[in-house]
C-alpha cells in the first residue's frame, strides 16, 4: 500500500482521526492520534515530532525531539475505537540527521532482514512466535492469606477456593487445561473473538486452544511470515488479546510466570531461512534438517545466554524456566522432546514446512530485538560452522547431575544473561543491526529498572517465611 492508497482509504471509509503507533523499547504499544485532514502526501515523508525522553530507555531529556513517520504498507481499519479510525504503525527517525533511530526496535529488525540478504545465505527468514497468554477475572494483592503470593481471581482455576463462592464442577484441576471442551474450556468465546479480530486485521491464523495451566491460560497460533511482518504481527496481536479481554471483564497477562506451580506462559518461536523461495532448513541430517539448520542450531545454543537477555527479558522470564512445566532447562536440541530447549517439528514430510521450534522464548519479549538477536545468532552459527552437540531424546528433566552437567543450561536469572550480552555481543553489531549505544542502554536500563529494583525490595514470600520467625 502506498501515501496514495491510504488517503484513499481514508476517504472511501469516512475516516474521522488516523492514529500512529511505534513501539518502544522494551516492546509495548504507544500510540498517538491526529485528525484525518492532517495526513496528506507530505505526511508520509516529515512525519510528526514528539518528545522521544518520555519513551523509556530512549532520548536524554535534553536531546528529546524525534520524529515518526507511519509505515503506509501497515494500514488498517482500527477495531477498538469507538470513530472510524485508521491506524498506521510508524518508524522513528532522528530531526537532525533525517537518520532512522538505532534506538527504534523496528528500525533494529529492518537491519537485521538487510544483514541477512548481504550475506548472500538467504533472502528471507520465516518466523512463527507461538504466544501464550493468561485471561484472570480480577487481580488482587493479597500479602496475608494464601501463599503470600498475588491471589489471583479466576472464574476458572480450582486453586483459588471461594473468592466467588461460585462453583458449578467446571473448574480446570491444575494442568489440566489441555484442552477439554466446553463448558470447562469457559474461554472458547473470547479466543473465537480473539482470532476473528485477528483475521480481520490481516493476521492468519491456524488454531486456537486452551493451553495446560489453570487460570485461564489460552494460546492462539498465526501462519509463518516474513520476520518483519511477524513482528508487526505480534504486536498487533498482543493489542487484540488485551482489549478483547478488556471488553469482556478480563485482564490478559503475557506475564511467562503469574502462577507459582503451574505451567508458565511461553513463546515458542518457529524460523526457517528461504532462498530464491525455496527452504533451506530441510536435508539428509538429523531429523529431515540440513547441515545449514544445524549449524543455526549450534550458534543460537552457543549465543543464548546472550539471546535470553532479549527473548527473556523479565525478571519473572526465568520463574518460568525451571523443571517440570514444560519450559526449558537444558539447551539441547531433538525431534521429539519438549523439554529440549530446540525441537524440530516432525508433523509434516514437506520441506517448506521444515523449521526449527526455539522453546525458551516468552511473550515479554519485544519482537523486533528477540527475532532479530536469533536471526543474528543463527547466521554466526552457519558463518562460522558451529556444532550444535549430539541430538538429546531423552527427558532432559530426568537427567542424573553427571549427564546433566554435559548439557549448556539456560540462565537462571535475568542479572545473568544480562551478564552475558555484557561479555558476548560481538555478533549483534554485524551489519550494524546492533549498536554498542543499544547494547548498553538494554543493560543500563534492566540494571537499573528491573534486576536491582526487585532485588531491593522485600518479597511478600519473605513476610510467610520470616516475618514472625
Ligand atoms: N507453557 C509451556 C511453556 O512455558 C509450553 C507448552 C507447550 O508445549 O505449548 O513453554
Ligand atoms: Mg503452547
Ligand atoms: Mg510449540
Amino acid at each position: 500500500m502506498t501515501p496514495k492508497d491510504v488517503l484513499k482509504m481514508i476517504k472511501d471509509n469516512g475516516i474521522k482521526m488516523v492514529d500512529m503507533k511505534f513501539t518502544d523499547f522494551l516492546g509495548t504499544w504507544q500510540h498517538t492520534t491526529v485528525p484525518a485532514h492532517m495526513v496528506d502526501e507530505d505526511f508520509f515523508e516529515n512525519g510528526m515530532g514528539f518528545d522521544g525522553s518520555s519513551i523509556r530507555g530512549w532520548q536524554a531529556i535534553n536531546n528529546s525531539d524525534m520524529i515518526m513517520v507511519p509505515d503506509p504498507s501497515t494500514a488498517k481499519l482500527e477495531p477498538f475505537a469507538e470513530l472510524p479510525i485508521l491506524y498506521m504503525i510508524c518508524n522513528i527517525f532522528d530531526p537532525i540527521s533525517k537518520e532512522p533511530y538505532s534506538r527504534d526496535p523496528r528500525n533494529i529488525a529492518k537491519k537485521a532482514v538487510k544483514y541477512l540478504q548481504s550475506t548472500g545465505i538467504a533472502d528471507t527468514a520465516y518466523f512463527g512466535p507461538e504466544a501464550e497468554f493468561f485471561l484472570f477475572d480480577n487481580i488482587q494483592f493479597d500479602y496475608t492469606r494464601n501463599t503470600g503470593y498475588f491471589f489471583i481471581d479466576s472464574e476458572e482455576g480450582d486453586w483459588n477456593t471461594g473468592a466467588d463462592g461460585v462453583n458449578l464442577g467446571y473448574k480446570v484441576a491444575n494442568k489440566g487445561g489441555y484442552f477439554p471442551a466446553p463448558p470447562v474450556d469457559s474461554l472458547w468465546d473470547i479466543r473465537n473473538e480473539m482470532a476473528m479480530t485477528m483475521e480481520s486485521l490481516g493476521l492468519v491464523i491456524e488454531n486456537s486452544h486452551h493451553e495446560v495451566a489453570t487460570g485461564g491460560q489460552c494460546e492462539i497460533d498465526m501462519k509463518f511470515e516474513e520476520m518483519l511482518k511477524m513482528a508487526d504481527q505480534l504486536m498487533t496481536f498482543k493489542y487484540v488479546v488485551r482489549n478483547v479481554a478488556r471488553a469482556h471483564g478480563k485482564t490478559a497477562t503475557f506475564m511467562p510466570k503469574p502462577i507459582h506451580g503451574d505451567n508458565g506462559s511461553g513463546m515458542h518461536v518457529h524460523q526457517s531461512l528461504w532462498k530464491d523461495g525455496k527452504p533451506l532448513f530441510a536435508g539428509e541430517q538429523y531429523a529431515g534438517m540440513s547441515e545449514m539448520a544445524l549449524y543455526y542450531i549450534g550458534g543460537i545454543i552457543k549465543h543464548a545466554n546472550t539471546i535470553a537477555a532479549f527473548t527473556n527479558p523479565t525478571t519473572n522470564s526465568y520463574k518460568r524456566l525451571v523443571p517440570g512445566f514444560e519450559a526449558p532447562v537444558s539447551l539441547a536440541y531433538s525431534s521429539r522432546n519438549r523439554s529440549a530447549s530446540i525441537r524440530i517439528p516432525m508433523y509434516s514430510p514437506s520441506p517448506k514446512a521444515k523449521r526449527i521450534e526455539v522453546r525458551f522464548p516468552d511473550p515479554l519479549c519485544n519482537p523486533y530485538l528477540a527475532f532479530s538477536v536469533m536471526l543474528l545468532a543463527g547466521l554466526d552459527g552457519i558463518q562460522n560452522k558451529i556444532d550444535p552437540g549430539e541430538p538429546m531424546d531423552k527427558n532432559l528433566y530426568d537427567l542424573d547431575p553427571i549427564e546433566l552437567s554435559a548439557i549448556p543450561q539456560m540462565p537462571s536469572s535475568l542479572a545473568q544473561s544480562i551478564n552475558a550480552l555484557e561479555k558476548d555481543h560481538d555478533f549483534l553489531l554485524k551489519g550494524d543491526v546492533f549498536t554498542e549505544d543499544v547494547i548498553a542502554s538494554w543493560i543500563e536500563y534492566k540494571r537499573a529498572n528491573e534486576i536491582s529494583a526487585i532485588d531491593s525490595r522485600p518479597h511478600p514470600y519473605e513476610f510467610k517465611l520470616y516475618f514472625d520467625a
